[in-house]
């Protein structure tokens, strides 16, 4: 049996944020549709953030709610604060993912707070979850992990700083993210190993930009190191609006590609992700779409993982 990896659809979240213009709550409906219908079996649909910052996610809670009749599909929301996290589980997510970025200036600009104080706000999140009737599951992104356009370099030693508040706050899972895109895969393996040795088993997912171009040899450095959940977008979509210079998401085509034909199971069909795009193109005309895979076509000597 091949062993499987998850790959977490983003670009209802990531994509659309950064999108020039707004893609209709119909049009992104029929976009996960056919997510789901190509065996895509997470997805982060939305955030709960204030409308007024990211206007795009307005509709986030319409999302979630009509995501819920996917049988199997496991519904993420992102979650600045508590009171993001009391409207995604109004709402029914699933799991809500809590941005918590290591560089105070990115920090600041993105949620407002310091990234200590940040660390605070997962802390109630978990408090408050924790009271409710339904189990949710609690991720904590640690965002800028790799570097900062805003302030530069990271040391590996603000990451585990982070890291370790988050795992004694009582999150459920932690992910490293390359929020910007200037990460190596060798700053990739020795953070993942700074970051296992601090949180073990907590450490679970990578969620990687391809600003340098290097966002697939990131996710195949962090496959090495024994990650098996990732982010990525279809066509590469995303960014983050607060974080300049920050190109799109790891491509979920190319991403699919590279995992089957190295004999991991995704659970994906290739084809169907591909098709996928049109729908993504019907409800945002105008943004380009990257990716290697669908321009390419599937090549002849591809075979999924059995
Ligand atoms: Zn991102």
């Amino acid at each position: 049996m091949a062993e499987s990896v998850t790959v977490r659809e983003v670009g209802p979240r990531d994509g659309l944020q950064m999108a020039k213009t707004m893609m209709s709550t119909g049009a992104n409906q029929r976009w996960i549709g056919a997510l789901v219908a190509a065996g895509v079996r997470e997805i982060e649909v939305g955030s709960f953030v204030s409308p007024k910052k990211v206007p795009q996610m307005a509709d986030s809670a319409v999302i979630v709610r009509s995501s819920l009749a996917f049988p199997g599909l496991h519904v993420v929301a992102l979650v600045p604060n508590l009171r993001g996290a009391q409207d995604a589980y109004a709402a029914g997510a699933h799991r809500v993912s809590i941005p918590v970025s290591v560089s105070e200036g990115h920090s600041r600009s993105n949620v407002n707070r310091s990234p200590t104080e940040q660390v605070a706000e997962a802390g109630q999140v978990i408090e408050w979850l924790r009271d409710q009737e339904r189990k949710v599951i609690v991720e904590a992104g640690c965002a800028t992990a790799f570097g900062c356009s805003i302030d530069g370099i990271i040391p590996a030693s603000a990451v585990v700083a982070i890291a370790e508040g988050l795992a004694e706050a009582g999150v459920d899972a932690i992910a490293l993210a390359d929020t910007v895109g200037y990460g190596n895969p060798a700053q990739v393996k020795a953070m993942i190993r700074a970051v296992r040795d601090a949180v073990g088993d907590k450490l679970q997912g990578l969620h990687l930009h391809d600003t340098m171009g290097l966002g697939i040899a990131n996710a195949y450095a962090g496959l090495e190191e024994g990650i098996r959940h990732f982010d990525a977008a279809l066509a590469g979509l995303g960014g983050c609006p607060f974080a300049p210079g920050a190109s799109g998401n790891i491509v979920t085509e190319d991403l699919v590609f590279m995992l089957e034909s190295m004999g991991f199971k995704t659970g994906i069909d290739l084809g169907c992700l591909i098709a996928a795009r049109d729908l993504l193109h019907e409800g945002l005309p105008a943004e380009p779409m990257h990716g290697q895979t669908a321009k390419a076509g599937i090549p002849r000597t591809y075979a999924i993982a059995a």
